[in-house]
């Protein structure tokens, strides 16, 4: 949308390395599917974190729990998925949000990593979970997990049967808005479940949140829900040699 706020300078917003496994959240570049010029943004990430094209993998994704291990280029179709692993330098893996968290886990001793699309039916659906066990049977050890930014818990209003669904199976992820009306709260949801999935694989895991700021609140983020219909920025992560 031309009239939004230009969101933050350049291709990465936020970018830090830990051992073997780089972590970003891109600016305000528009990786969505729908981008206007989105070979063109995809060609700037990949330029900006050193892979090549092929190699930035980005799945279709569907709102659902599946997590595939994929190092090279697409073999043929954009598979639907709403996590990638990745386990081999060079390999880039992204996931697109625009309110809902772009997860990153990554273990950088062993250079495993992976990117994971989480809204409210990933939640659900428990693919933070599924994540963590693919790592993990990897042969991951200890997970260091960057929560991407999302829409809080005191923004992200929902109908009290739809809270009370997530809440049935995500205690953690029941919720209320700044007006008290029900919310799910995405990044609370998250933390258990990373916290229950660590545990039941005997992995070790730290949560780092500083990057995860609310996506409504914040007019450098794209907001689905702020702005529909509007871009996506990516969370993505590279296994360095
Ligand atoms: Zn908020």
């Amino acid at each position: 949308m031309t009239d939004q706020p230009a969101p933050s300078g350049g291709v990465l917003r936020h970018d830090e390395t830990t051992g073997r496994v780089r972590y970003a959240v891109t600016g305000g570049i528009d990786l969505g599917d729908g981008a206007p010029d989105g070979p063109a943004a995809r060609a700037a990430l990949a330029r900006e974190l050193g892979v090549e094209p092929d190699r930035l993998l980005l799945p279709t994704q569907v709102h659902g729990a599946d997590v595939l291990v994929v190092d090279g280029p697409w073999a043929g179709d954009v598979p639907q998925a709403d996590g990638l692993v990745v386990t081999v330098p060079g390999a880039a893996a992204g996931v697109r949000a625009a309110d809902c968290m772009p997860l990153l886990l990554g273990d950088g001793e062993r250079g495993l990593a992976a990117a994971v699309h989480v809204g409210r039916a990933g939640l659900q659906g428990g693919i933070v979970g599924v994540a963590v066990d693919a790592l993990a049977r990897l042969g991951a050890t200890s997970l260091l997990a960057r929560l991407g930014p999302t829409v809080c818990g005191s923004c992200y209003e929902v109908p009290e049967q739809m809270r009370d669904e997530v809440a049935a199976l995500v205690p953690a992820a029941a919720g209320t808005t700044r007006d008290g009306t029900p919310s799910v709260d995405i990044p609370a949801g998250v933390r258990v479940q990373l916290a229950a999935a660590a545990s039941a694989a005997g992995v070790q895991v730290e949560i780092d949140d500083s990057w995860g700021g609310c996506t409504m609140e914040d007019p450098l983020s794209f907001s689905h829900r702020r702005d529909a219909p509007t871009g996506r920025h990516a969370g993505v992560v590279v296994v360095l040699p």
